[in-house]
């Protein structure tokens, strides 16, 4: 293709509409995304939106921290609203603090300069709501944050639209086919879409959307809560985001931070398949009984003031999750006019941005920005071969 391809995003997420928004920033002119629903009505719009860099492996940190610059863009520029209230993330071993002293390194490296290691009394010293006898310490990251993602999906469709790009909402993808020279020809609900490439960004719903292109993935979406924690009396001073979970630890862990003076949201997060899969198609309620009492017996050895808390509310979605728990995005080896744009499980309102870069290059045949893109290759990932483990 000499001049940019006409392309066809299937779903409006966070990682379709960041991969859509980043072809009109390189000047595609024919950028359709057709979404089932509307913006932001799949897991995007039911995350607890925290943007943060304390990972420790080096393609990790550069991931989320050209995501964190991104989100500060659009703060600044278009009014997101991004609230920085800080992250921090325990760890319980001398191996963690050495493993966090490391990531301070790689996030300087990439320009990071307010995170910091804290020692246990550091961490009692600044909150002493948090109990942290059996904790030696945590990797605090001052100016992370949160954004809302479904108020990101509607200002990046407003974006979109804006530009002359469509997206076409209440519109879903049925069925496909390749005609002799090489076009896509789009079954929709609402007709047919034509195309020269197609972005398969469809969420967890990725797989089904993968097979109905001939371009298969293998998905693992596991089902995640949040629940909302009202305090009886208000918490001074308010928490920063406390992911009691390290990285590769073959576990869960909880996390929670302040959402008011007195609520806190707080959940159960891992970065891995500890959670057997889901169907996409899961019907989502609140947070079941045992998944709370489990919320809140973690919370209990992690704050002293758990005798005033009560749920007021919770939630359920998606973790749109690969088999080896890292996001699945570029060119499907079976189809090349499909760009897999997939696999954000727990991490993909902070992801979005770079998945979109890497999305883009791919659509557009470019040299990949980041070095480190091709271990998102989806060959991965492709139905019938075995998943390997990360790179
Ligand atoms: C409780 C919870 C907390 C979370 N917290 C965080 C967090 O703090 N930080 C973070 O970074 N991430 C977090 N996440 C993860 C994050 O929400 C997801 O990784 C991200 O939203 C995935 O975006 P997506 O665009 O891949 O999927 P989605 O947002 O699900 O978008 C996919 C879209 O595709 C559409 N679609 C599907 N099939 C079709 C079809 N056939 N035709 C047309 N359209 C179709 C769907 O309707 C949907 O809108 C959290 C998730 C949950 C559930």
């Amino acid at each position: 293709m000499t001049t940019a391809p006409s392309v066809v995003v299937i779903g409006a997420g966070v990682l379709g509409l960041s991969t859509a928004l980043e072809l009109i920033n390189r000047g595609s002119t024919d950028v359709h995304v057709i979404e089932r629903s509307h913006p932001g009505e799949g897991s995007s719009g039911r995350s607890v939106g925290m943007v943060e860099t304390q990972y420790f492996r080096a393609d990790d940190i550069e991931a989320r921290v050209y995501g964190r610059r991104f989100y500060d863009r659009l703060a600044a520029d278009h009014g997101l609203g991004f609230v920085s209230c800080g992250y921090l993330r325990l760890g319980s071993t001398a191996a963690d603090i050495d493993t966090f002293e490391d990531s301070l390194k790689i996030q300087r490296d990439f320009g990071v300069v307010d995170a910091r290691v804290m020692t246990a009394d550091d961490i009692a010293g600044t909150w002493p709501q948090l109990v942290t006898s059996d904790r030696i310490g945590g990797l605090y990251g001052a100016s992370d944050g949160y954004i809302d993602g479904y108020e990101y999906c509607t200002l990046a469709a407003r974006m979109i639209t804006a530009a002359g790009a469509r997206i076409s909402t209440k519109t879903e993808l049925l069925g496909a086919d390749v005609d002799a020279n090489g076009r896509w020809r789009l079954a929709t609900s609402k007709g047919f879409v034509e195309a020269d490439v197609v972005v398969n960004a469809a969420g967890a719903w990725g797989a089904r959307v993968g097979e109905r292109l001939g371009a298969p993935i293998a998905l693992h979406p596991q089902l995640h809560g949040a629940i909302t924690v009202d305090l009886r009396s208000p918490m001074d001073p308010l928490l920063p985001f406390v992911m009691d979970y390290v990285p590769d630890s073959g576990t869960d862990g909880v996390y929670f931070r302040s959402e008011r003076v007195d609520q806190l949201i707080a959940g159960l997060h891992t970065d891995e398949g500890v959670h057997e899969p889901v169907s996409p198609d899961v019907s989502l309620r609140r947070v079941g009984d045992a998944d709370v009492e489990r919320v809140l017996t973690l919370m209990a050895e992690r704050l002293h003031i758990v005798d005033d808390l009560t749920i007021s509310g919770s939630w359920q979605g998606i973790y749109p999750m690969s088999p080896d728990h890292r996001p699945i995005v570029g060119r499907h080896p079976d189809q090349p006019t499909v760009i897999c744009a997939l696999g954000a499980g727990g991490s993909g309102i902070q992801l979005a941005p770079s998945i979109g870069v890497v999305a883009a290059d791919a659509v557009l045949d470019a040299d990949p920005i980041f070095t480190w893109s091709p271990t998102w290759a989806p060959d991965r990932v492709i139905v019938g071969t075995p998943a390997h483990p990360s790179a």
